[in-house]
């Protein structure tokens, strides 16, 4: 009942249907594995698994005939990057993580990951490549355990640990009074913002994706936590390339790349300094979030780009 096409955020107002009319885990599982998205090509070509690039030339892209919400978009990343998509609300940083995802294709222009076109590549080597963690996390009536190795059933327990220990979510499972064995209820309603982003950060991260996109994951955690969570997405700098959605300019200053969006387009690129010194739309931003500071005595570092 998924139609090909439909964006696999639909799946998180699908899910707790699903679980309302008992439908077995087995089951959810096989639907969280269907990742609609535009089928494979005729021969499609498997990405190589290690990532290498993404090219991006002169992306435009509308959800609709109505307007286009990607306009000329081009970029290169290569293996290693920490990338920051950066932009007020609706200028299309999520819209170019779904097509990055291949949850939908370019109107014109093209996107390339390993020098393939994604059109040519198969899902399944992308869907292995890469993994895409957003706001709406989808958590089941199952225990901690279960929800982490969904789509992971392949990894260990320490494994699951590390993963936890890592998106700074462990702790809190262990004070939970059946640790890793807990239920959640009412698909996580019980649970924190932050708690539910963190475990879906952790769910991410045991699949071990060589490129991992992040959609505003950290937007509920506190100063600290967030922090916590860049430091370590910093330092899996090593063996992974990051792409991180991010209202917070605070998480970006050390990003080797940040691209700046505004109404569809890329306006500005370049590191923090870089940018800084062409005192454009960014250094703007940057400025506004000095001010913040100063007027709430340093407390946070907590900045909203719009
Ligand atoms: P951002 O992530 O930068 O806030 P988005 O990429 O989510 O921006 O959205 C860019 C524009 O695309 C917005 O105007 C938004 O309303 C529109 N949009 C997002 N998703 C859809 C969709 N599924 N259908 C139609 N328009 C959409
Ligand atoms: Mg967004």
């Amino acid at each position: 009942f998924l139609s090909v096409g439909q964006s696999v955020t639909n799946l998180s107002v699908l899910i707790p249907n699903l679980i309302d009319s008992s439908i077995s885990f087995r089951r959810v599982k096989e639907i969280l594995e269907q990742q609609p998205d535009v089928p494979d090509a005729e021969n499609p070509v498997p990405l190589s698994s290690s990532f290498t690039s993404i090219q991006m030339d002169r992306v435009t892209f509308g959800y609709n005939d109505e307007a286009n919400q990607l306009k000329e978009v081009s970029m290169r990343i290569t293996e290693g990057m920490y990338v920051a998509f950066v932009g007020p609300s609706g200028s299309g940083k999520s819209t170019a993580l779904q097509l990055l995802s291949r949850f939908y294709d370019p109107n014109q222009g093209a996107i390339s990951i390993n020098d393939c076109d994604l059109r040519q590549a198969s899902e399944a080597s992308l869907r292995k490549l890469s993994t895409l963690v957003t706001q709406d996390t989808f958590l089941f009536n199952a225990s901690i355990r279960d929800n982490l190795l969904i789509n992971n059933e392949a990894a260990t327990e320490a494994e699951m640990i590390e993963a936890a220990k890592q998106a700074r979510i462990h702790d809190t499972i262990v004070n939970w009074s059946d640790g890793y064995d807990t239920q959640i209820h009412h698909e996580g309603g019980s649970l924190s913002g932050g708690e539910r982003q963190r475990l879906s950060i952790a769910r991410a991260l045991l699949r071990k994706p060589k490129l991992l996109l992040l959609d505003e994951v950290t937007s509920a955690l506190d100063p600290a936590t967030e922090a916590d969570i860049n430091e370590l997405i910093a330092q899996s700098r090593k063996d992974k390339t990051i792409i991180s959605v991010t209202h917070r300019l605070a998480s970006v200053v050390h990003a080797d790349v940040i691209y700046v969006f505004k109404d569809g387009r890329i306006i500005e690129s370049g590191t923090h300094q870089e940018l800084l010194d062409q005192k454009g739309e960014y250094a703007n931003l940057w400025e506004k979030q000095i001010g913040f500071h100063l007027s709430h005595d340093g407390l946070h570092a907590t900045v909203d780009v719009n």
